[in-house]
């Protein structure tokens, strides 16, 4: 058994949170038609590694937008349009999408047996997609903010995520979040953005665990868009549901 993407999120035995690795191989074929037989079985491989029918995998075609969607058994095999978030409440019901660089946001309410998945590059966050997967939580399954425990990454670290001032701009609001380099470069820590963005809607600090892993400086495991720039976007699979 490896180890847990997440201490916290890693202790309760009915809950499933993985996140593929290089070695399972691309998971997206959205810019590459071609590859999708490939992409199926890479996705199904890796399903099975960790003991899931990938059959019971519920999709997003991801916008880079903040659209979450409430899913149940009926969506399972499918995959929801022009969403970058899932939630669920319904067991077997596998919650699936892929990142490269972008950060994976992992949501778990324990009293309610509900959880949530979302894509975060700084697209989404800057639309607000942790807000709005919890505010989704809380519609849907009556989830109290302060229930809930957030996985953020792994993704793309302030290592690697250089910004111009047009990005910076829009992330004005969390001066933090940002470091000056020695050359006057900007960094941007995109996983500081999302934890302070879920803390803003009533997620308690305590809950929200930070994947310390950079998809950019960690090469062998994992696929990085800003490092490789390869022709075709390579990326990962997080999934996260209940048994
Ligand atoms: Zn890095």
């Amino acid at each position: 058994m490896e180890d847990p993407l997440f201490a916290s999120l890693g202790a309760f035995p009915r809950l499933v949170c993985g996140l593929s690795a290089r070695q399972h191989g691309t998971m997206t074929a959205a810019a590459d038609p071609a590859r999708k037989a490939q992409v199926i079985q890479n996705f199904q491989r890796y399903f099975a590694s960790i003991d899931l029918a990938a059959a019971n995998a519920v999709r997003c075609k991801q916008a880079h937008g903040a659209t979450v969607a409430a899913v149940a058994a009926a969506q399972r095999g499918t995959a929801v349009r022009d969403t970058d978030g899932l939630v669920t409440a319904t067991p077997q019901t596998f919650l699936a999408v892929t990142v490269g660089d972008c950060l994976p946001l992992y949501f778990y309410d324990p009293k309610r047996q509900a959880v949530g998945l979302a894509h975060a590059g700084w697209r989404s966050l800057q639309q607000g997609i942790p807000a709005a997967t919890v505010r989704q939580l809380q519609d849907q399954y009556g989830t109290s903010p302060s229930d809930v425990l957030v996985g953020i990454g792994p993704g793309i670290g302030p290592c690697h995520f250089l910004v111009g001032p047009d990005v910076a701009e829009r992330f004005a609001a969390f001066p933090a979040a940002f470091t000056r380099r020695a050359d006057g470069t900007l960094a941007l820590d995109l996983k500081a953005v999302a934890a302070l963005q879920l803390h803003a809607c009533g997620v308690r600090r305590e809950h929200i665990e930070t994947s310390s892993d950079c998809t950019a400086c960690l090469s062998e495991r994992y696929f990085s868009y800003r490092r490789d720039r390869p022709a075709v976007v390579e990326a990962m699979v997080a999934v996260i549901g209940l048994r």
